[in-house]
């Protein structure tokens, strides 16, 4: 049996906590598992509890089968809209694959796309009913030290807290990471995307088509998703190469909803008749940019005493292009709980970031080949075939197999961890 370096439970009469800065998806989901484990914990949240969220995420199975061990699938499930396939098509109606979200058959869930205010509110919900505690409104601002036993840690209101651990959960812009990689920022990698919501019945939508669809056309990509429960209303948007934003532009822009859908407007006469329709009708409160960023892999996501962990968005945020971000956070948020559950043995933290790190690396590689998928025409045509992302032709959605069916518990075991 290996050394353990922190016992968790709480034996002691007053235990140190483990602290989670950031009260995201894979705070909250790390929080409420750790709660079941009675491993005690505090999530300290830089943001008011009832801060305004906007826009949805696609949760694919991998990320169900976590919620679903927390017993929060079940509370979701019926907010959200649920669906199997993305449909590929030329703006000419020319099929071009299907990309799968999720399979009830296959996989074991259906994809499930839902606003985030209902996913964090609901998790928030559960974390109370559980009894997690939560501070909302306090940032965390650094590590004062951490030695074998112990990790003394500042928040920007003077507080220091003596912890069990520190684990940062607190998004791409992480403050934690800054311990562990001091400098690490994340890199723009050329694409932004814009993107908002429309009424259905404002776009020119042939009988019987199929939703969610993404429309390959001159100008790149465009994307229709249905994303409340009736699919009333439709995620509308595409992403184009453009130079990076300053933080001043970007926030300039983002409050200028017309600013907004005239970008999106750009190569508006290159777009098919629906898409023309879709891009006519955005709700303008709806309409977001996206920048995509991406961490650079940094060498560990545990520091030298192990008593300092990333993991979601902060340890590897990723691109939106696949829609994976808010499931690789969930899976390690389960991950990681089970892993502290068993002690937290010497080596295993650093054993189970390698393989989180291999998962994340694949996710990339193929977000760089959807990303070429996306590109305007011109652009697609100089590229090789080996450079695209592909469906399987001869056994639909065999290809995401390795990603859906990831189970957090059989992986760990898999690890000997
Ligand atoms: C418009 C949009 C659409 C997306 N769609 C999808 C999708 O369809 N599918 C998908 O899988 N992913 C999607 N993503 C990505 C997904 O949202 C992220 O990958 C996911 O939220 C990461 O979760 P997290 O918990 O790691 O970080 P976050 O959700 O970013 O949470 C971090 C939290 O930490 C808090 N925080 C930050 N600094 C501090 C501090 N110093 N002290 C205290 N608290 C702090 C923040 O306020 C925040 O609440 C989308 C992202 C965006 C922006």
């Amino acid at each position: 049996m290996s050394e353990v370096k922190n016992s968790f439970k709480p034996m002691e009469s007053k235990p140190k906590p483990i602290l989670i800065i950031g009260a995201g998806l894979a705070g909250l989901a790390l929080a409420l598992s750790l709660q079941k484990l009675s491993i005690p914990c505090t999530v300290y949240e830089a943001r008011p509890k009832d801060v305004r969220l906007g826009g949805a995420v696609m949760l694919s199975p991998n990320a169900l089968r976590v919620l679903d061990t927390l017993g929060a699938y079940a509370r979701i499930k019926s907010k959200g809209y649920q669906f199997e396939t993305l449909s590929m098509e030329t703006d000419e109606r020319i099929p071009m694959g299907t990309y799968y979200f999720g399979s009830e058959q296959m996989y074991g869930y259906k994809g499930l796309r839902i606003y985030r205010r209902e996913l964090v509110h609901e998790l928030i919900a559960m974390a109370e009913e559980a009894g997690v505690h939560m501070e909302f409104e306090k940032k965390y601002k650094r590590v004062i030290s951490e030695s074998e036993d112990n990790i003394e840690v500042e928040f920007d209101d003077g507080t220091i807290i003596d912890a069990a651990m520190l684990i940062g959960t607190d998004g791409i812009h992480s403050q934690v990471r800054e311990y562990l990689a001091p400098g690490s920022k994340p890199k723009y990698l050329g694409q932004t995307a814009i993107a908002g919501a429309v009424k259905t019945s404002n776009v020119s939508l042939p009988a019987d088509y199929k939703l969610p669809v993404s429309i390959a056309g001159k100008a790149g990509v465009f994307i229709l998703a249905p994303q409340d429960i009736d699919g009333s209303e439709l995620l509308a948007g595409t992403q184009y190469a453009v130079p990076e934003l300053t933080y001043a532009e970007s926030r300039a822009i983002s409050s200028n909803p017309e600013k907004m859908i005239e970008m999106l407007r750009r190569d508006k006469a290159d777009w098919s008749e629906l898409v023309q329709s879709a891009m006519e009708n955005m709700i303008p409160q709806s309409m977001y940019i996206w920048p995509f960023y991406a961490v650079p892999k940094i060498e560990s996501w545990v520091s030298t005493h192990s008593k300092v962990v990333i993991i979601g968005d902060a340890a590897h945020a990723i691109p939106p292009t696949i829609g994976q971000g808010a499931n690789q956070a969930l899976e390690e948020a389960l991950g990681l709980s089970i892993l502290l559950g068993k002690g937290n043995h010497v080596g295993d933290l650093e054993k189970w970031t390698e393989h989180r790190s291999e998962r994340i690396a694949s996710l990339m590689e193929m977000t760089r080949k959807m990303n070429n998928n996306r590109l305007p025409k011109a652009q697609r045509d100089a590229l090789e075939e080996s450079q695209f992302w592909k469906p399987n032709k001869e056994r639909p959605g065999e290809e995401m197999r390795w990603l859906y069916e990831y189970d957090v518990a059989k992986e760990l075991h898999g690890l000997g961890l």
